[in-house]
């Protein structure tokens, strides 16, 4: 997997600060974006602690994400607040390309595994001799491998860490989710610095999964 922050809001932090500051001073804009940037941003932890997140609904990140499954983002996808575009197999030729799950290498499974794969792939190849490929990736696995950008506001984001960070996520969503949180903690350590599952965040599982081993037992 490989996921990369292509761009980002400049001074996301600073930006979201100047926000909340805004909406209860009297000062003009400029005059606060000027202002200590200290106190402003312990100004968005507070507004954030107190679960006013809109303000940082001004910063964006977009992200470039490759060597994922279909299966991943069918997942990700869910998540609306986002834009997205992704390589598409209708106009493009798939490669024999897919992930495998580390339980099928830990199973002893694999052989079985590539073998299946194979299998698509060459129905594939055969079909689309005789079908657009738009029709012949029909035979295709969830396994197979995709490329996609993703462009989250930091609200949206912080919605998508605490679902998608949690143990309770599939392993290679989760993955993904955490390499994009380490991304934007170095760009925006403010925003996210609370950012992750709400075991971590807020001690509390909203599933009350008590066999987890992150619940948070106090
Ligand atoms: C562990 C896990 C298991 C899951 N299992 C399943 C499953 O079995 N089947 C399944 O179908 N899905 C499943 N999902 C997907 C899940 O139901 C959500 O679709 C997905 O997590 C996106 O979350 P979201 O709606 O909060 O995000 P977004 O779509 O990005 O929305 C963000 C927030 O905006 C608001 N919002 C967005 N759209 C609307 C709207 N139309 N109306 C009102 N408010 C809105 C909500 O407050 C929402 O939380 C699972 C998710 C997780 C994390």
């Amino acid at each position: 997997m490989k996921v990369e922050l292509l761009a980002h809001t400049p001074e996301a932090d600073l930006l979201s600060a100047t926000a909340a500051k805004l909406t209860h001073s009297p000062s003009s804009i400029q005059d606060l974006r000027t202002g200590d940037p200290r106190e402003l941003e312990s100004i968005l932890r507070h507004v954030l602690r107190l679960g006013h997140e809109s303000v940082v609904e001004h910063a964006s990140y977009t992200f470039g994400i490759s060597g994922v499954s279909r299966a991943l983002t069918h997942q990700l996808v869910r998540h609306r607040i986002a834009s997205y575009s992704q390589q598409s197999q209708r106009y493009v030729e798939a490669e024999v390309d897919y992930v495998v799950p580390p339980s099928i290498r830990r199973a002893g499974l694999e052989e079985r595994y590539v073998e299946a794969m194979d299998a698509a792939w060459r129905a594939y190849h055969h079909l689309k001799q005789k079908v657009p490929i738009e029709d012949a990736r029909y035979v295709l696995p969830n396994a197979a491998g995709t490329a996609l950008m993703v462009t989250m506001n930091a609200r949206s984001l912080l919605n998508f860490f605490e679902l998608r960070c949690c143990l309770h996520a599939q392993w290679e969503i989760r993955a993904l989710a955490w390499k994009m949180l380490r991304l934007v903690r170095q760009t925006s350590p403010a925003i996210f610095e609370r950012a992750g599952p709400p075991c971590r965040t807020r001690q509390h599982c909203p599933m009350d999964k008590s066999d987890c081993r992150w619940y948070p037992h106090r």
